[in-house]
C-alpha cells in the first residue's frame, strides 16, 4: 500500500458491535463499522440521538437484546465503571463481552486491511490536544499522508484508511485508554499528570494507571516520550525506563537534577545534539507549558524521521487551536484572552503564569481542590470577576489571600464589567481561564469560549460601551 487514503475493505464481517451513544463518537463508529462489513446496533439514552442515528442510517437496538455480541463499543462520556457503570455496560461485563474504544477498533481495521501505518498517540492531563495537532502539523510539513483525531475530534473512526506510509495521530483520553486491548503505538507522549476526573478513575492511581497504558504492547523499536515535570510522570519514566521500548524524557523547563533528553532553555527546546526550535517566533505556543508540548511534539515527529529543520520551522508556524489562551479582540491596548479550555486549577494556572495585573474571569463546575492551588498566582490577578456555580466557593478562597474580587455570575456581565475593572486598574489583561467545567452554564468549554468572544467582540465594536 502507498501512503496516500483507501476505501476500507470488509474487515469485521461477521463482526456483531454494539454501539452505546450516538454522539460526536458513537454515530461515526456504527457507520463505519457497517461499511467495513459488520453487523451493528446503535443505542443512545435519548431519543433525538437515535432518531437522528436512525435517519443516518444506523439500526436501532439497545446490545443487550441483541442476539449475538462480539464487543461492545461505549462512547468515552459513558463509564463502565465508576461512579457506576450504564446499565448496558454492566450487561456486557457479566457476559464477559469485550468493551473497546473506537481508537481501538480503528487500530485492528487498519491492520486487517494489510497497512503498516504507523499510529503516534498522546495523553496527559494537560496539552493533549494541542500537543496533537502540533505533532500532526509537523508531519503534515513533513510531507507525510497523515490522520489526526481521536478525543479532538474526528473520532477514530472517521478517519481514512491510510497507506503504508501514513501516519495516524490520535489524542487519547484516559477514558480511551483503558478501552484498548491490542492497540500498539509506535510512537506515544504521556505529557503530564494531575489530578482529574477522578469521579470516573476513583484515585489517582487507577488515572496513573489508565495514563500508562498508552504505553502497554510497545517493543523495542518504539518510543515513549514522556514529561518529567511533575513528580508522578517522573515516577512513570522510571518504571518504563528498563525498556523494551526507548523512553524519551521531555520538560518544558531546564531543572536541574532531573535527568532529560529534550529540554527548553529560555525559548529553546533542545536536546544533546543542540537547539530543536526556538519558540521566540511560535506566537500560538505561549508559556512554560507549550514549551513542553514542543518539545513531545519534537520528540514524536524525531522518531517518525522528520528533520529537526522541518520541526523547527512548522512549529514556528504553528497557528494553535481556539479557546486555548487566544487573544480573541483588542481595545484601548486592553487585550481579551479566550482560554476557556482551562477547565481545572492546573490548566488556568499555566495561563495565569503568563501575565500579570490579570482581570481574571473564572468559575463554573470546579473540579476538586477548586483554586487553592493557585495561590502561587494569586499576586498576578489584579481582581478577579467570577461566574457560575463555583462563585462562592471561589470568593471565599480569594478572600483568604485578600484579592479583590467581584461575584458577576454570567459571562456577559464578567466581559462587561472585566473592561471597566481593566480600565480602572490600569490593566491589559482580560483574561477567561475558568479553571472549572462549563456545563452549569454552557453546552461545553467550546460554547463557553464562543460567547467569551462574541461579547468581546460586541464590546469593541461598541466602542467598549456595555
Ligand atoms: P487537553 O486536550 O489535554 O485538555 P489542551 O491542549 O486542550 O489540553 O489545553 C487545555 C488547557 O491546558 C490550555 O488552555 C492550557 O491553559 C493548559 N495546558 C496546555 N498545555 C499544557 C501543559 N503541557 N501542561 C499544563 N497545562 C497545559
Amino acid at each position: 500500500m502507498s501512503g496516500t487514503k483507501q476505501s476500507w475493505p470488509l474487515v469485521f464481517e461477521g463482526w456483531h458491535f454494539g454501539v452505546l451513544g450516538l454522539g460526536n463518537n458513537g454515530l461515526p463508529a456504527a457507520l463505519t463499522l457497517a461499511v467495513m462489513g459488520a453487523s451493528v446496533a446503535g443505542w443512545d439514552d435519548r431519543p433525538d440521538k437515535r432518531e437522528a442515528a436512525a435517519q443516518a442510517g444506523v439500526s436501532i437496538c439497545a446490545p443487550s437484546a441483541m442476539k449475538r455480541l462480539d464487543a461492545l463499543v461505549l462512547s468515552p462520556g459513558i463509564p463502565h465503571n465508576l461512579p457506576r457503570p450504564h446499565p448496558e455496560a454492566a450487561a456486557a461485563i457479566a457476559q464477559d463481552i469485550p468493551i473497546l474504544s473506537d481508537a481501538e477498533l480503528l487500530y485492528r481495521a487498519v491492520r486487517a486491511a494489510g497497512s503498516a501505518a504507523r499510529f503516534v498517540g498522546i495523553t496527559g492531563t494537560n496539552g493533549k490536544s494541542t500537543t496533537t495537532a502540533l505533532a500532526a502539523h509537523i508531519l503534515q510539513r513533513a510531507g507525510l499522508a497523515v490522520a489526526v483525531g481521536g478525543n479532538l475530534g474526528p473520532s477514530a473512526l472517521s478517519l481514512p484508511l491510510l497507506g503504508d506510509h501514513g501516519v495516524y495521530v490520535l489524542e487519547m483520553s484516559s477514558y480511551m485508554l483503558e478501552r484498548i486491548v491490542t492497540m500498539r503505538f509506535d510512537a506515544a507522549a504521556m505529557l503530564n499528570i494531575t489530578p482529574d476526573h477522578l469521579d470516573r478513575h476513583g484515585n489517582i492511581g487507577s488515572y496513573v494507571q489508565a495514563k500508562e497504558a498508552i504505553f502497554a504492547r510497545q517493543g523495542l523499536n518504539d518510543r515513549a516520550v514522556i514529561g518529567v515535570d511533575d513528580a508522578e510522570s517522573r515516577a512513570m519514566a522510571e518504571r518504563l525506563g528498563h525498556g523494551p521500548a526507548q523512553v524519551i524524557r521531555i520538560s518544558g523547563e531546564n531543572v536541574q537534577g532531573v535527568s532529560v533528553d529534550i529540554w527548553t532553555e529560555g525559548t529553546t527546546v533542545r536536546d544533546f545534539s543542540g537547539a530543536i526550535v526556538n519558540l521566540c517566533g511560535a506566537s500560538a505556543l505561549p508559556g512554560a507549558h507549550n514549551a513542553q508540548n514542543a518539545a513531545a511534539a519534537a520528540a514524536l515527529a524525531q522518531t517518525i524521521g522528520v528533520p529537526n529543520v522541518v520541526i523547527a520551522e512548522a512549529t514556528r508556524h504553528f497557528s494553535g487551536l481556539p479557546h486555548r489562551q487566544a487573544r480573541i479582540a483588542e481595545i484601548d491596548g486592553i487585550v481579551f484572552i479566550n482560554d476557556s479550555k482551562a477547565t481545572n486549577a492546573d490548566a488556568a494556572a499555566r495561563a495565569l503564569s503568563c501575565h500579570d495585573g490579570i482581570i481574571w474571569i473564572a468559575g463554573g463546575i470546579a473540579k476538586a481542590g477548586g483554586i487553592s492551588a493557585l495561590a502561587p498566582y494569586f499576586p498576578r490577578i489584579a481582581h478577579a470577576l467570577l461566574i457560575g456555580a463555583a462563585a462562592n466557593e471561589f470568593a471565599a478562597t480569594l478572600s483568604r489571600h485578600h484579592v479583590p474580587h467581584t461575584i458577576v455570575e454570567t459571562l456577559e456581565r464578567a466581559v462587561c464589567e472585566g473592561l471597566a475593572k481593566a480600565r480602572a486598574e490600569g490593566s491589559k489583561i482580560i483574561l477567561l481561564s475558568p479553571a472549572c467545567a462549563s456545563f452549569d452554564q454552557f453546552a461545553d468549554f467550546a460554547a463557553r469560549g464562543d460567547a467569551f468572544a462574541h461579547y468581546a467582540r460586541a464590546l469593541v465594536v461598541n466602542s467598549g460601551v456595555c
